[in-house]
Protein backbone atom coordinates (compact mmCIF):
# COMPACT_ATOMS: atom_id res chain seq x y z
CA UNK A 1 0.00 0.00 0.00
CA UNK A 2 1.13 3.17 -0.42
CA UNK A 3 2.52 5.43 2.18
CA UNK A 4 2.22 9.38 1.77
CA UNK A 5 2.14 10.20 5.70
CA UNK A 6 4.20 12.86 6.54
CA UNK A 7 3.85 13.43 10.31
CA UNK A 8 1.58 14.14 13.04
CA UNK A 9 0.45 17.60 13.50
CA UNK A 10 -1.21 19.54 16.97
CA UNK A 11 -4.12 21.76 15.78
CA UNK A 12 -3.89 23.19 19.32
CA UNK A 13 0.00 24.50 19.90
CA UNK A 14 1.05 22.96 16.07
CA UNK A 15 3.55 20.75 17.52
CA UNK A 16 4.71 18.03 15.32
CA UNK A 17 5.03 14.68 16.12
CA UNK A 18 6.64 11.41 14.55
CA UNK A 19 4.22 8.93 12.36
CA UNK A 20 4.68 5.18 13.03
CA UNK A 21 4.71 5.52 17.01
CA UNK A 22 2.26 5.10 19.41
CA UNK A 23 0.51 8.19 19.89
CA UNK A 24 -3.09 9.70 21.94
CA UNK A 25 -3.00 13.36 22.42
CA UNK A 26 -0.78 15.84 22.61
CA UNK A 27 1.03 17.16 25.49
CA UNK A 28 -0.92 20.12 25.58
CA UNK A 29 -4.24 17.96 25.32
CA UNK A 30 -5.32 18.54 22.15
CA UNK A 31 -6.54 15.41 19.35
CA UNK A 32 -3.76 14.88 16.92
CA UNK A 33 -4.29 15.21 13.11
CA UNK A 34 -2.70 12.96 10.49
CA UNK A 35 -1.06 14.90 7.69
CA UNK A 36 -0.16 13.72 4.37
CA UNK A 37 2.65 15.00 1.20
CA UNK A 38 -0.12 15.97 -0.79
CA UNK A 39 2.42 17.16 -3.26
CA UNK A 40 3.56 14.04 -3.95
CA UNK A 41 -0.03 12.22 -3.89
CA UNK A 42 -1.04 15.22 -6.54
CA UNK A 43 1.23 13.41 -8.46
CA UNK A 44 1.11 9.99 -7.91
CA UNK A 45 -2.50 9.64 -8.29
CA UNK A 46 -5.54 11.24 -10.52
CA UNK A 47 -9.56 11.29 -9.83
CA UNK A 48 -9.82 8.96 -12.87
CA UNK A 49 -7.52 6.45 -10.91
CA UNK A 50 -10.35 5.77 -8.68
CA UNK A 51 -12.94 4.56 -11.18
CA UNK A 52 -11.90 1.15 -11.10
CA UNK A 53 -11.43 0.75 -7.49
CA UNK A 54 -12.50 -1.33 -4.76
CA UNK A 55 -16.20 0.06 -3.64
CA UNK A 56 -15.14 0.43 0.08
CA UNK A 57 -13.96 3.16 1.59
CA UNK A 58 -10.13 1.62 1.38
CA UNK A 59 -10.41 2.85 -2.55
CA UNK A 60 -8.39 6.30 -1.29
CA UNK A 61 -5.31 4.53 0.46
CA UNK A 62 -2.96 7.25 -0.87
CA UNK A 63 -4.63 9.39 1.93
CA UNK A 64 -5.30 6.57 4.48
CA UNK A 65 -2.59 5.77 7.12
CA UNK A 66 -2.22 2.30 6.64
CA UNK A 67 0.85 1.27 5.01
CA UNK A 68 0.61 -3.02 4.78
CA UNK A 69 -2.27 -5.07 3.68
CA UNK A 70 -1.41 -7.61 5.58
CA UNK A 71 -2.17 -4.55 9.01
CA UNK A 72 -5.83 -4.19 7.34
CA UNK A 73 -9.02 -5.12 8.81
CA UNK A 74 -11.60 -4.09 6.43
CA UNK A 75 -15.40 -6.18 6.34
CA UNK A 76 -16.20 -4.22 3.22
CA UNK A 77 -17.39 -0.86 4.61
CA UNK A 78 -18.03 2.52 3.58
CA UNK A 79 -18.54 3.51 -0.22
CA UNK A 80 -22.16 3.80 0.89
CA UNK A 81 -24.97 5.01 -1.54
CA UNK A 82 -25.58 8.66 -1.62
CA UNK A 83 -29.41 8.82 -2.25
CA UNK A 84 -31.35 11.81 -4.02
CA UNK A 85 -34.34 12.65 -1.71
CA UNK A 86 -37.06 14.50 -4.57
CA UNK A 87 -39.93 14.09 -2.56
CA UNK A 88 -39.18 14.94 0.72
CA UNK A 89 -37.00 17.93 -0.72
CA UNK A 90 -40.07 18.97 -2.49
CA UNK A 91 -42.16 19.36 0.67
CA UNK A 92 -39.80 20.64 2.90
CA UNK A 93 -38.69 23.48 0.50
CA UNK A 94 -35.10 22.34 -0.68
CA UNK A 95 -35.54 20.04 -3.51
CA UNK A 96 -32.10 19.17 -4.16
CA UNK A 97 -31.93 16.94 -1.21
CA UNK A 98 -29.83 14.07 -0.35
CA UNK A 99 -29.38 11.50 2.09
CA UNK A 100 -25.86 9.98 2.55
CA UNK A 101 -27.35 6.35 4.28
CA UNK A 102 -24.00 4.89 6.11
CA UNK A 103 -27.25 2.17 7.66
CA UNK A 104 -25.24 0.30 5.18
CA UNK A 105 -22.18 -0.33 7.04
CA UNK A 106 -21.40 -3.36 9.15
CA UNK A 107 -22.61 -2.74 12.53
CA UNK A 108 -25.20 -0.85 10.48
CA UNK A 109 -23.39 3.04 11.63
CA UNK A 110 -20.64 5.30 10.40
CA UNK A 111 -18.43 4.01 13.30
CA UNK A 112 -17.61 1.10 11.39
CA UNK A 113 -15.32 3.38 8.89
CA UNK A 114 -13.70 4.57 12.20
CA UNK A 115 -13.04 1.27 13.89
CA UNK A 116 -11.65 -0.14 10.10
CA UNK A 117 -8.96 2.60 10.36
CA UNK A 118 -7.83 2.49 14.20
CA UNK A 119 -8.21 -1.49 14.39
CA UNK A 120 -5.76 -1.64 11.13
CA UNK A 121 -3.41 0.74 12.91
CA UNK A 122 -3.92 -0.50 16.05
CA UNK A 123 -2.46 -4.41 14.78
CA UNK A 124 0.31 -1.98 12.49
CA UNK A 125 1.56 -0.81 15.72
CA UNK A 126 1.58 -3.72 17.51
CA UNK A 127 -1.88 -2.70 19.98
CA UNK A 128 -3.03 -6.28 21.78
CA UNK A 129 -5.54 -4.79 23.72
CA UNK A 130 -7.65 -1.32 23.89
CA UNK A 131 -10.58 0.18 24.96
CA UNK A 132 -13.08 2.90 24.51
CA UNK A 133 -15.60 4.24 26.35
CA UNK A 134 -18.72 5.05 24.28
CA UNK A 135 -22.54 5.97 23.93
CA UNK A 136 -23.39 2.47 22.06
CA UNK A 137 -22.28 2.41 18.53
CA UNK A 138 -18.55 3.04 18.93
CA UNK A 139 -18.42 0.32 21.29
CA UNK A 140 -19.96 -2.15 18.64
CA UNK A 141 -18.03 -0.95 15.68
CA UNK A 142 -14.85 -1.38 18.00
CA UNK A 143 -15.99 -4.73 19.05
CA UNK A 144 -16.37 -6.07 15.89
CA UNK A 145 -13.34 -5.01 14.13
CA UNK A 146 -10.98 -5.80 17.37
CA UNK A 147 -12.84 -9.58 16.48
CA UNK A 148 -12.08 -9.83 13.30
CA UNK A 149 -8.03 -8.50 14.05
CA UNK A 150 -8.16 -11.11 17.00
CA UNK A 151 -7.57 -7.67 19.06
CA UNK A 152 -8.79 -8.12 23.14
CA UNK A 153 -11.36 -4.95 23.11
CA UNK A 154 -12.86 -3.37 26.52
CA UNK A 155 -16.12 -1.26 26.26
CA UNK A 156 -17.30 0.64 29.29
CA UNK A 157 -20.62 1.77 28.16
CA UNK A 158 -24.22 4.01 30.39
CA UNK A 159 -26.38 1.09 31.52
CA UNK A 160 -29.17 2.46 29.44
CA UNK A 161 -27.45 2.36 26.37
CA UNK A 162 -29.63 0.98 23.38
CA UNK A 163 -29.81 -2.80 24.49
CA UNK A 164 -28.51 -3.60 20.63
CA UNK A 165 -25.50 -2.04 21.61
CA UNK A 166 -24.77 -4.07 24.69
CA UNK A 167 -25.75 -7.47 23.16
CA UNK A 168 -23.06 -6.70 19.93
CA UNK A 169 -20.65 -6.33 22.32
CA UNK A 170 -20.82 -9.32 24.14
CA UNK A 171 -21.39 -11.15 21.02
CA UNK A 172 -18.14 -10.06 19.54
CA UNK A 173 -16.44 -11.17 22.52
CA UNK A 174 -15.50 -7.93 23.80
CA UNK A 175 -15.44 -7.21 27.91
CA UNK A 176 -18.06 -4.79 28.50
CA UNK A 177 -18.87 -2.72 31.44
CA UNK A 178 -22.21 -1.53 32.11
CA UNK A 179 -22.02 2.39 34.10
CA UNK A 180 -24.34 4.08 36.09
CA UNK A 181 -23.64 7.65 34.42
CA UNK A 182 -23.31 8.83 30.54
CA UNK A 183 -20.14 8.01 28.77
CA UNK A 184 -17.99 10.83 30.66
CA UNK A 185 -18.64 8.38 33.31
CA UNK A 186 -17.70 5.62 31.53
CA UNK A 187 -14.69 7.25 30.52
CA UNK A 188 -13.25 7.01 34.22
CA UNK A 189 -13.60 2.61 33.74
CA UNK A 190 -11.63 3.16 30.37
CA UNK A 191 -8.64 5.51 32.50
CA UNK A 192 -8.51 3.22 35.32
CA UNK A 193 -8.00 0.06 33.14
CA UNK A 194 -5.20 2.09 31.03
CA UNK A 195 -3.26 2.51 34.43
CA UNK A 196 -3.48 -0.28 35.60
CA UNK A 197 -3.84 -3.16 33.07
CA UNK A 198 -1.97 -1.74 30.16
CA UNK A 199 -5.28 -1.15 27.78
CA UNK A 200 -4.26 1.13 24.97
CA UNK A 201 -6.63 4.33 25.12
CA UNK A 202 -8.82 4.15 21.82
CA UNK A 203 -11.70 6.64 23.37
CA UNK A 204 -13.20 9.25 20.60
CA UNK A 205 -10.26 11.60 19.57
CA UNK A 206 -7.66 10.24 21.88
CA UNK A 207 -5.99 8.50 19.10
CA UNK A 208 -5.19 10.06 15.84
CA UNK A 209 -6.57 7.29 13.03
CA UNK A 210 -10.38 6.97 13.92
CA UNK A 211 -10.68 10.53 12.25
CA UNK A 212 -8.93 9.44 9.17
CA UNK A 213 -11.98 6.73 8.66
CA UNK A 214 -14.23 8.62 9.03
CA UNK A 215 -12.55 11.51 6.83
CA UNK A 216 -13.52 8.82 3.94
CA UNK A 217 -17.06 9.88 4.18
CA UNK A 218 -16.42 13.40 2.99
CA UNK A 219 -14.10 11.86 0.05
CA UNK A 220 -17.11 9.20 -0.98
CA UNK A 221 -19.71 12.43 -1.25
CA UNK A 222 -16.77 14.93 -3.34
CA UNK A 223 -16.74 11.60 -5.72
CA UNK A 224 -20.45 10.57 -5.50
CA UNK A 225 -21.27 14.40 -6.67
CA UNK A 226 -18.70 14.40 -9.80
CA UNK A 227 -16.28 16.45 -7.52
CA UNK A 228 -18.56 19.22 -7.05
CA UNK A 229 -19.35 20.05 -3.84
CA UNK A 230 -22.74 20.33 -2.29
CA UNK A 231 -23.52 23.77 -0.42
CA UNK A 232 -24.16 22.52 2.90
CA UNK A 233 -23.71 19.03 4.67
CA UNK A 234 -25.83 18.35 7.38
CA UNK A 235 -24.29 16.04 10.22
CA UNK A 236 -24.85 15.53 13.74
CA UNK A 237 -22.40 15.92 16.21
CA UNK A 238 -21.39 13.69 19.41
CA UNK A 239 -17.94 13.80 19.46
CA UNK A 240 -17.62 15.34 16.60
CA UNK A 241 -15.10 13.14 14.73
CA UNK A 242 -17.52 13.22 11.91
CA UNK A 243 -17.51 16.54 11.36
CA UNK A 244 -13.95 16.89 11.67
CA UNK A 245 -13.26 14.01 9.53
CA UNK A 246 -15.26 15.52 7.22
CA UNK A 247 -13.40 18.72 7.39
CA UNK A 248 -10.03 17.63 6.63
CA UNK A 249 -11.73 15.60 3.56
CA UNK A 250 -12.28 18.73 2.14
CA UNK A 251 -9.32 20.77 2.63
CA UNK A 252 -7.22 17.90 1.48
CA UNK A 253 -9.26 17.58 -1.64
CA UNK A 254 -8.73 21.22 -2.08
CA UNK A 255 -5.60 21.06 -1.58
CA UNK A 256 -5.14 18.19 -4.09
CA UNK A 257 -6.93 20.36 -6.99
CA UNK A 258 -9.85 17.85 -6.77
CA UNK A 259 -12.19 19.97 -5.61
CA UNK A 260 -12.65 23.74 -5.69
CA UNK A 261 -15.23 25.02 -3.69
CA UNK A 262 -16.15 24.35 0.24
CA UNK A 263 -19.47 22.94 1.09
CA UNK A 264 -20.79 24.73 4.64
CA UNK A 265 -20.68 22.62 7.28
CA UNK A 266 -23.76 22.37 9.35
CA UNK A 267 -24.16 20.36 13.08
CA UNK A 268 -27.15 19.86 14.52
CA UNK A 269 -27.18 18.24 17.94
CA UNK A 270 -30.04 17.30 20.58
CA UNK A 271 -31.81 20.09 22.50
CA UNK A 272 -31.38 17.80 25.33
CA UNK A 273 -27.97 18.20 25.03
CA UNK A 274 -26.06 20.80 22.40
CA UNK A 275 -22.79 22.28 24.11
CA UNK A 276 -21.84 22.99 20.59
CA UNK A 277 -24.69 24.81 19.31
CA UNK A 278 -24.68 26.73 22.57
CA UNK A 279 -20.97 27.86 22.30
CA UNK A 280 -21.18 28.36 18.96
CA UNK A 281 -24.38 30.56 19.39
CA UNK A 282 -22.27 32.24 22.34
CA UNK A 283 -19.31 33.11 20.03
CA UNK A 284 -17.00 30.69 22.22
CA UNK A 285 -14.10 28.41 20.81
CA UNK A 286 -14.77 25.88 23.28
CA UNK A 287 -18.22 24.21 24.76
CA UNK A 288 -18.69 23.56 28.61
CA UNK A 289 -20.07 20.52 29.93
CA UNK A 290 -23.27 19.61 29.41
CA UNK A 291 -25.42 18.79 32.47
CA UNK A 292 -28.41 16.13 32.39
CA UNK A 293 -27.39 15.49 29.40
CA UNK A 294 -30.82 13.44 27.91
CA UNK A 295 -32.35 12.44 24.41
CA UNK A 296 -33.03 9.74 22.30
CA UNK A 297 -30.38 10.08 19.71
CA UNK A 298 -28.17 8.25 22.05
CA UNK A 299 -25.04 9.17 19.46
CA UNK A 300 -25.50 12.63 20.64
CA UNK A 301 -25.01 12.19 24.45
CA UNK A 302 -21.69 13.46 24.70
CA UNK A 303 -21.85 15.93 27.60
CA UNK A 304 -18.38 17.75 26.25
CA UNK A 305 -16.37 16.40 23.51
CA UNK A 306 -12.47 16.85 23.67
CA UNK A 307 -12.96 18.23 19.98
CA UNK A 308 -15.23 20.35 20.59
CA UNK A 309 -12.68 23.61 18.88
CA UNK A 310 -11.74 21.33 15.67
CA UNK A 311 -15.78 21.18 15.31
CA UNK A 312 -16.50 24.77 15.86
CA UNK A 313 -13.55 26.06 13.64
CA UNK A 314 -14.95 23.44 11.30
CA UNK A 315 -18.25 25.07 11.02
CA UNK A 316 -17.07 28.68 10.95
CA UNK A 317 -14.30 28.58 8.46
CA UNK A 318 -16.37 26.92 6.23
CA UNK A 319 -19.77 29.16 6.99
CA UNK A 320 -21.66 26.68 8.42
CA UNK A 321 -23.82 27.08 11.43
CA UNK A 322 -25.01 24.68 14.40
CA UNK A 323 -28.64 24.07 15.47
CA UNK A 324 -30.41 22.16 18.07
CA UNK A 325 -33.41 20.15 17.31
CA UNK A 326 -35.90 18.24 19.99
CA UNK A 327 -36.61 14.69 20.01
CA UNK A 328 -39.95 15.55 19.45
CA UNK A 329 -38.62 16.95 15.94
CA UNK A 330 -36.41 13.61 15.69
CA UNK A 331 -39.24 10.92 15.91
CA UNK A 332 -41.17 13.43 13.08
CA UNK A 333 -38.14 13.45 11.10
CA UNK A 334 -37.82 9.54 11.44
CA UNK A 335 -40.80 9.03 10.33
CA UNK A 336 -40.97 11.66 6.87
CA UNK A 337 -37.76 9.81 6.20
CA UNK A 338 -39.47 6.34 6.46
CA UNK A 339 -42.49 7.36 4.71
CA UNK A 340 -41.66 9.40 1.98
CA UNK A 341 -38.12 8.68 1.59
CA UNK A 342 -37.76 4.83 2.14
CA UNK A 343 -34.95 5.38 4.83
CA UNK A 344 -35.09 3.60 8.09
CA UNK A 345 -33.03 6.08 9.70
CA UNK A 346 -31.17 6.56 12.97
CA UNK A 347 -32.56 9.54 15.60
CA UNK A 348 -29.37 10.86 15.11
CA UNK A 349 -29.67 10.61 11.04
CA UNK A 350 -32.77 11.85 11.48
CA UNK A 351 -32.12 15.30 13.24
CA UNK A 352 -30.07 16.09 10.23
CA UNK A 353 -33.22 16.40 8.31
CA UNK A 354 -34.97 18.36 11.32
CA UNK A 355 -32.32 20.46 11.33
CA UNK A 356 -32.53 21.30 7.74
CA UNK A 357 -35.58 21.91 8.02
CA UNK A 358 -35.33 24.75 10.69
CA UNK A 359 -32.41 25.40 8.71
CA UNK A 360 -34.83 26.67 5.77
CA UNK A 361 -37.14 28.12 7.36
CA UNK A 362 -35.21 30.99 9.30
CA UNK A 363 -32.98 31.44 5.86
CA UNK A 364 -29.59 29.80 6.38
CA UNK A 365 -31.04 27.31 3.61
CA UNK A 366 -32.32 27.98 -0.08
CA UNK A 367 -34.08 26.29 -1.91
CA UNK A 368 -31.18 26.24 -4.63
CA UNK A 369 -29.23 24.51 -2.24
CA UNK A 370 -27.79 21.01 -3.12
CA UNK A 371 -28.26 19.66 0.69
CA UNK A 372 -26.21 17.00 2.09
CA UNK A 373 -27.95 15.14 5.29
CA UNK A 374 -25.84 12.17 6.75
CA UNK A 375 -27.95 9.35 8.12
CA UNK A 376 -24.92 8.33 10.67
CA UNK A 377 -26.66 4.99 11.15
CA UNK A 378 -29.57 2.34 10.30
CA UNK A 379 -32.56 2.76 12.84
CA UNK A 380 -32.88 -0.71 13.26
CA UNK A 381 -30.67 -0.53 16.28
CA UNK A 382 -32.97 1.49 17.86
CA UNK A 383 -36.41 0.12 18.67
CA UNK A 384 -38.36 2.28 21.18
CA UNK A 385 -37.57 4.95 18.56
CA UNK A 386 -39.07 3.17 15.35
CA UNK A 387 -41.99 2.48 17.68
CA UNK A 388 -42.26 5.99 18.63
CA UNK A 389 -42.12 7.22 15.31
CA UNK A 390 -44.72 4.53 13.90
CA UNK A 391 -46.78 5.59 16.46
CA UNK A 392 -46.90 1.72 17.82
CA UNK A 393 -47.10 3.42 21.21
CA UNK A 394 -47.19 7.23 22.72
C1 LIG B 1 -21.47 8.23 17.24
C2 LIG B 1 -22.64 8.61 16.45
C3 LIG B 1 -22.88 9.94 16.07
C4 LIG B 1 -21.97 11.05 16.45
O1 LIG B 1 -20.71 10.86 15.87
P1 LIG B 1 -19.44 11.70 16.35
O2 LIG B 1 -18.38 11.32 15.40
O3 LIG B 1 -19.17 11.31 17.75
O4 LIG B 1 -19.83 13.14 16.24
C5 LIG B 1 -23.98 10.20 15.28
N1 LIG B 1 -24.82 9.22 14.91
C6 LIG B 1 -24.64 7.93 15.26
C7 LIG B 1 -25.64 6.91 14.82
C8 LIG B 1 -23.54 7.58 16.05
O5 LIG B 1 -23.36 6.31 16.40
ZN1 LIG C 1 -0.45 20.36 21.19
Amino acid sequence: MPGFVSHLSCPRCGERHDAGELHNVCACGSPLLVEYYLDRIRSALSREDLGSRRPTMWRYPELLPVRETADLVSLGEGYTPLVPMPRIGRAVGLPDLWVKDEGLNPTGTFKARGASCGISMARALGIREVALPTAGNAGAAWACYGAAAGLGVHVAMPYDAPLANQVECRLYGAEVTLVDGLISDAAGVVDAGVRDRGWFDVSTLREPYRIEGKKTLGLEMAEQLGWASPDAIVYPAGGGVGIIGIWRAVEQLRALGWIDRVPRLVVTQAEGCAPIVKAYEEGKDESRFWEGADTIATGLRVPKALGDFLVLRAVRETGGTAVAVSDEEIVDAMRVLARDGGILASPEGAATLAAAMRLQQRGDLDPADRVVLINTGTGLKYPEALELAAEVRR
